[in-house]
């Protein structure tokens, strides 16, 4: 051995050698399971400090020291209890193999230095040590491995121990201090290493471009991101170029305009820029800058982190599209439409809505109440609505609105709409309104129409009664319901006396004129209106006189003879002057017993008798006294 202190020097070479060796190759192991690693540490640190118990330094003749005790601290401290039994393990074997005196202390210290290490790293739970705790394993290895002397017998103790104390414990603290310490930077590196690679990914599979330029707008650092978007190779051939190189001038003077409000306020701003790339493409970007600052405050560069944008851009532009062209449809469609909310408010409608109902149209506008809408309409006197039933006319319109309908509605101007109604997917509702009020005359116009062709097809063109044919219909089913009801039911046939003459004596066209004046007497008189009145052949009339009895039906035909007398239309050809008729009677009691063409009969014998009588008169059938009549057989039910 040379002078102690190249003895020393060599003692803590060998734990530097150690420890640098693990540093340097713990890599490799980082894939093997962690208690190999901490196995194969054990190992390293065992097999040191056996080195260092063949290579001991010798403070005085005699008296050995060495740093066995750093090894077997460190590798229980920073390999965990599997490294550091292994480690205590063979040092302790291998001191024991040594034999001599100082082996059972020797022993009992590597022991103690073991659980000492052991006991660190177990207080640590799992945390990484610090550079305290790192100092006071220094110290409990140092105590530990006094801890073996106390067992030397007194003898020695008392020669060795002064001499010993001193050095061997500030030599483990200081290379139990160094090592750890360089354990402890190594474990750092790989922290820091390992945050970097992290940052480094990020950043790197970022689809977001990420970059820092200078003050002078060159690139110092890019992710690929940004070379994609700037169209460049790689992110490396950003490096130093600015964006003059990779976009037309004038994009690229916006840009820097951009940065130089950044750099001059100090201040971060999120701005969407558009990008006019070379190859004639655009694109938006929603790019946030910050000022990128040094130690001290300075502003040395400019970070920029900005999105691609351009679908959400299209979208959005795609979108206000749709809308102007929903827009445009909305106004120039023929109806009027109108959206509500499922709160019913009013959503959406066009012009058109509004105009059909001017005086409310300043209500109707999105956010309206459609209940205030509806009030107003009939406050102001737009809608048709009894004042005490507005609010049951407004829940029916709100119940319509929850499901497909279709109604006219007449407005108080005489107008006529027609609503569709249907239920949107969210709970609202949709109206189309179109003014019917045309539609609504002309199908007003073809009732009209239809009417009048009735008429003609029932009425009689002279004189306006009904034809033979509407007066047998409705014979037959006054007759049929009085059979039904068992009501009584009279039938008068009337015949102008003398008819044949007063046309041959005043012209045929005086006749027409005469046969109207009678019709107008008859339609006075048969005035109920179940009773129907017909022109029943030629000069002859029928009116049917439903739930009328015999005596009623005479008091009737008085009436009606009565008004033709007071015409007081001259007749030559008659006896009495003026023209007059005859009217015959028949009833029907109601019951079973005779048929329609029985009661015709019998109101045609009826008149017939009233003929033979001297004509302007009234005759009711009589059975006893009717006797067969010619003519009668020409009738028909
Ligand atoms: P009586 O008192 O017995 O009924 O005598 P009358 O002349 O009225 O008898 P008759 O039934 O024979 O004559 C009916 C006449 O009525 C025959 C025809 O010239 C006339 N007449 C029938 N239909 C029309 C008509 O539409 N217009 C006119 N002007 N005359 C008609
Ligand atoms: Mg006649
Ligand atoms: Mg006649």
């Amino acid at each position: 051995m040379g002078s102690p202190w190249s003895e020393l020097l060599a003692n803590l070479a060998v734990v530097a050698m150690f420890v640098s060796v693990w540093i340097h190759t713990h890599v490799w192991l980082d894939r093997r399971p962690a208690a190999v690693k901490a196995a194969a540490f054990g190992l390293l640190m065992g097999a040191g400090a056996v080195i260092l118990m063949l290579t001991p330094m010798q403070l005085q003749p005699g008296v050995f020291i060495d740093l066995r005790a750093t090894m077997v601290g460190l590798a229980g401290f920073f390999g965990g209890p599997v490294a550091g039994i292994i480690a205590g393990v063979m040092a302790g074997a291998f001191r024991v193999f040594e034999g001599g005196i100082g082996a059972f202390a020797g022993a009992v210290g590597i022991a103690a230095t073991m659980l000492v290490g052991i006991a660190g790293n177990l207080a640590l739970r799992g945390r990484a040590p610090a550079m305290r705790d790192i100092m006071i394993l220094g110290a409990a290895t140092a105590c530990g491995s006094l801890l073996g002397l106390s067992v030397l017998p007194r003898s020695v103790i008392e020669t060795v121990l002064p001499k010993v104390v001193f050095p061997s414990t500030l030599l483990i603290f200081v290379s139990v201090a160094m090592s750890g310490l360089a354990i402890y930077q190594e474990r750092r590196r790989l922290e820091a290493l390992q945050s970097r690679r992290i940052f480094k990914a990020v950043v790197e599979t970022l689809p977001d471009c990420l970059n820092v330029k200078d003050l002078e707008g060159r690139f110092i650092a890019a992710n690929p991101a940004t070379a994609e978007l700037m169209q460049a190779a790689n992110a490396k051939a950003l490096i130093g170029k600015t964006d003059f190189d990779f976009f037309p001038s004038e994009t690229a003077q916006e840009f820097r305009e951009d940065e130089l409000a950044v750099l001059t306020s100090g201040v971060s701003s999120t701005i969407e820029q558009r990008l006019h790339h070379e190859d004639g493409t655009d694109a938006w970007l929603a790019t946030l800058k910050a000022p990128f600052r040094d130690r001290t405050g300075a502003v040395i560069g400019l970070i920029t982190h900005n999105r691609d944008i351009t679908q959400r851009k299209q979208l959005e532009t795609e979108l206000a599209e749709s809308q102007a062209r929903l827009g445009d449809a909305l106004t120039h469609m023929a109806d009027g439409l109108v959206m509500f909310d499922p709160d019913d408010r009013l959503v959406l409608c066009n012009a058109q809505y509004r105009a059909l109902f001017p005086k409310t149209a300043d209500l109707r506008v999105p956010g309206a109440h459609h209940r205030d809408i509806l009030r107003a309409s009939v406050a102001r006197g737009e809608s048709v609505t009894p004042p005490d039933e507005v609010e049951a006319w407004i829940a029916d319109i709100m119940a319509l609105q929850t499901l497909s309908s279709h109604r006219q509605v007449q407005l108080a101007d005489g107008r006529w709409l027609d609503v569709r109604t249907r239920p949107t997917g969210d709970g609202g509702s949709l109206s189309v309104f179109s003014d019917i009020t045309e539609a609504k005359q002309v199908e007003a116009e073809l009732l009209a129409a239809n009417e009048k062709l009735n008429l003609l097809a029932h009425r009689d063109g002279l004189t306006e009664l009904l034809t033979r044919r509407a007066f047998d219909d409705a014979l037959a089913r006054e007759f049929a319901r009085g059979r039904r009801n068992i009501t009584p039911l009279s039938l008068l046939i009337i015949d102008v006396d003398w008819f044949k003459r007063f046309n041959d004596h005043y012209g045929h066209p005086a006749g027409d004129d005469c046969l109207r004046a009678v019709s107008r007497c008859i339609e006075m008189t048969a005035r109920r209106p179940a009773d129907a009145a017909a022109r029943y052949g030629g000069e002859e009339f029928a009116i049917v006189l439903p739930e009328t009895d015999a005596r009623g039906a005479f008091v009737i035909a008085e009436t009606l003879r009565g008004k033709v007398r007071d015409l007081g239309l001259a007749h030559a050809g008659s006896e009495k002057g003026i023209v007059t008729v005859s009217i015959g009677v028949g009833t029907f009691d109601g019951s079973a017993a005779i048929e329609i063409a029985d009661l015709l009969r019998r109101a045609d014998e009826a008149l017939y008798g009233a003929k033979a009588a001297g004509r302007d008169r009234v005759h009711g059938w009589r059975p006893h006294l009717s006797e067969p009549r010619p003519t009668a057989s020409r009738r028909k039910a």
